[in-house]
């Protein structure tokens, strides 16, 4: 596993990087890496079995996407903390950015914040996040790297008493230039049920990560979502990461149009 480093990029305890100086194509992001709470937000009114769950963070992510970074030479930026405390992948006007239920369980914690007690998490959790990945992005333009940006989730296997049949879930918008031949890769190799799409799909405001950092400067990217039950144990995250390390060495470079030229952030800030 490459060297993690805290100092030179990240600046929060809210945000890590690993591999920052990774020369490979792509950069990996994982939203919803940890189910940490700061000891201030106590458990946010919740039952401990509550804080492992999937309402907390993404089961088995965060090993798999080290995996990835490991292998395709990546920077990796993952938050440090619950998303029960506040949900980095979604605007900041969005309902459940620091949101009262998940799924059916209400968060007491989350209840009547003031206006401080919410820009306190903004400033400690959202800003550190995206203003690394825009720090890593940029400085990669100036390198003269090309970024393909991909965020890896993982989903529960039951939401609301509805069975998901997917095993793996690639989330794209109408930009689906790096989307289109990672779900034909994945569905090339069999034995697994791929969802484009599914079980999410942009329109239902989970795509925000990408949209910033990404859509934003025409950055080619996808969306992963992996059913947690694949990658509860080591073994089920060395499948999906060697699975998804093979496919994206696979993609590279030729299987993809050449993307459109970089904009910088500061062009789009108004989007925001
Ligand atoms: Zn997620």
């Amino acid at each position: 596993m490459e060297t993690t480093s805290r100092g030179k990029l990240a600046t929060a305890d809210s945000v890590r990087v690993t591999n920052p100086d990774g020369n490979g194509a792509y950069v990996f992001t994982c939203d919803h890496a940890s189910n940490f709470l700061p000891a201030e937000y106590g458990t946010l009114g919740l039952a401990a079995s509550e804080l492992t769950r999937h309402i907390a963070w993404d089961p088995g992510a965060l090993p798999v996407a080290q995996i990835l970074s490991e292998r395709l030479g990546a920077p990796l930026v993952e938050t440090c903390i619950s998303r029960l405390v506040l949900d980095c992948n979604r605007p900041l006007d969005a309902p459940d950015l620091i949101s009262p239920v998940s799924e059916t369980t209400a968060i007491p914690g989350n209840e009547g914040l003031s206006a401080a007690d919410r820009q306190a998490r903004i400033d400690r959790c959202w800003k550190p996040f995206h203003e690394t990945i825009d720090r890593l992005i940029e400085t990669r333009a100036a390198r003269g790297l090309e970024t393909r940006l991909v965020s890896v989730h993982s989903f529960t296997p039951v939401y609301k008493g509805v069975d998901r049949p997917w095993h793996i879930g690639i989330i794209h918008d109408d930009d689906a230039r790096l989307s289109a031949p990672l779900i034909a890769a994945l569905q090339q190799q069999g034995g697994f049920t791929v969802g484009a799409n599914q079980p999410y799909s942009p329109a239902d405001r989970v795509y925000f990560t990408l949209e910033r950092h990404a859509r934003s400067r025409g950055l080619l990217c996808a969306m992963i979502e992996i059913r947690n039950d694949e990658i509860r144990d080591k073994a089920g995250q060395k499948k999906w990461g060697e699975r998804l390390a093979g496919i994206f060495t696979g993609l590279e470079p030729a299987r993809l149009p050449k993307p459109p030229p970089f904009r910088p952030l500061h062009s789009i800030e108004g989007t925001i």
